[in-house]
């Protein structure tokens, strides 16, 4: 299924619940604008390549638009309208003032030396340029970018504009960047978890976990949990899967990570190695966290998960027919527009420090994490509990309502 004909089919789950008129419904999922940009880049040995770029802003009913940027070669259309109009719900259920957007562009980041990104992000930079900003459109890191990727293309962006961080978040620490940024996706993915399996009755010692992808979400998910009693039973990336029944040694495939070309696990030992596929169908799985691509979990293996809840770290892992048949076997899916809202949540530390000219310490910035991850927590169970719906449906319907209030009160409706 592509993506966005997914989230499409999640919108309305909710949008019926909510009786949406049908003109309504196509007003909140149309995006506002999409860019399609020509990236061309020279290489290193002199010849030209040429890659296609894309900016999608969704909704900016409740505040500019946020959203990161991916470079990855499954980056199309289709997927960064998906993608944006889940940032639109996001930021609305855990409530911050943003509305929501992505791009990216279709490139392996692995084919390019560290000059080539560069220029493929400054010319990317050229092309989108007047359409970002820091009261506009906001972006941030996602799939195959990060914090020097940030930095390059505030600073392109600043020789058209102008001093102004706050353009762009999840930048380097040292320049502009929030600590606790780049763990913020794990750790709320793990704070999460946590809330999740004390409501459903589980014991940390006594549950088992297995992630899918060990690149910034799944790692810093990792530590979280295993630091905090959770049996880390296998971990994955495109080299294969690593399990050991009895728990996994986080913090050793983490020094391993640090020390291998592109973080892989390649080569890491005292564990079992199984194919990469094998992760998310394997047995005696508590919880399983896909933190990797989106459309993993389909009608084609969803009857073979044995996790009793399923946290989606990555955005759009489960399609709604795989939702459906795991909701009939009693499986609980925390929702990527809540599950991976930690990221977002600290770029919004981010963006407000950069406006005061103030740092937060580490401790504040985790401590409001944690706030803002557990009022929206709550929020979401109590709906879902009250009318008997999924999280997912009931996320949906707070973010909808939200971003439908906004548009009331402007008087756009
Ligand atoms: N790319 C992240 C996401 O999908 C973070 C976005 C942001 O920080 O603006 O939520």
């Amino acid at each position: 299924m592509r993506a966005f004909e997914a989230t499409r089919r999640f919108f309305h789950t909710a949008a019926e619940h909510l009786d949406l008129n049908a003109q309504a419904r196509e007003a909140m999922l149309m995006a506002s604008r999409e860019v399609r940009v020509q990236v061309s880049i020279e290489r290193d040995d002199g010849s030209l390549a040429t890659f296609v770029g894309f900016r999608v802003q969704h909704d900016n009913s409740r505040g500019p638009m946020k959203g990161g940027l991916r470079y990855h070669p499954e980056v199309n259309l289709d997927e960064t309208r998906s993608l944006a109009s889940l940032m639109t719900w996001k930021t609305a259920v855990v409530n911050l003032p943003y509305g929501g957007a992505k791009g990216g562009i279709g490139v392996d980041p692995r084919s390019l030396s560290q000059r080539e990104m560069e220029r493929l992000t400054r010319v990317f930079v050229d092309q989108i340029h007047d359409i970002v900003g820091p009261d506009t459109d906001i972006p941030a890191p996602d799939m195959g970018t990060d914090h020097r990727v940030m930095a390059w293309f505030r600073n392109q962006w600043e020789k058209y504009h102008g001093f102004n961080p706050a353009v762009i978040t999840g930048k380097p620490v040292e320049e502009y960047g929030a600590k606790g940024r780049e763990e913020a996706t794990g750790r709320g993915v793990g704070t999460l978890t946590v809330k999740l399996t004390k409501r459903l009755g589980m014991k940390p010692e006594a549950t088992s976990i297995a992630i899918q992808g060990f690149g910034n979400v799944g790692s810093h998910a990792a530590k979280f949990l295993s630091e905090a009693q959770f049996p880390v039973i296998a971990i994955s990336d495109i080299t294969g899967t690593y399990y050991r029944k009895e728990g996994l040694d986080i913090a050793a495939a983490l020094h391993h990570k640090l020390q291998h070309p592109y973080g892989l696990l390649e080569g890491f030992t005292e564990c079992e190695v199984l194919p990469t596929d094998a992760l998310l169908t394997l047995p005696n799985v508590d919880i399983l966290i896909p933190a990797a691509l989106g459309g993993v979990i389909t009608e084609k293996n969803a009857k073979q998960i044995s996790a009793k809840a399923i946290i989606e770290a990555a955005n759009g892992p489960v399609d709604p027919d795989a939702d459906r048949i795991l909701h009939d076997h009693g499986v609980t899916i925390l929702p990527d527009i809540l599950a991976n809202a930690g990221g977002v949540t600290v770029s919004y530390f981010e963006w407000v420090q950069n406006r005061q000219h103030y740092r937060w310490t580490l401790d504040r910035v985790r401590q409001e994490l944690d706030r803002t991850l557990s009022e929206a927590f709550e929020h979401v169970w109590q709906n879902a509990h009250e009318r008997d719906l999924s999280l997912r449906t009931a996320a949906y319907m707070i973010g909808i309502t939200r971003v439908r209030r906004a548009s009331e009160l402007a008087g756009l409706t």
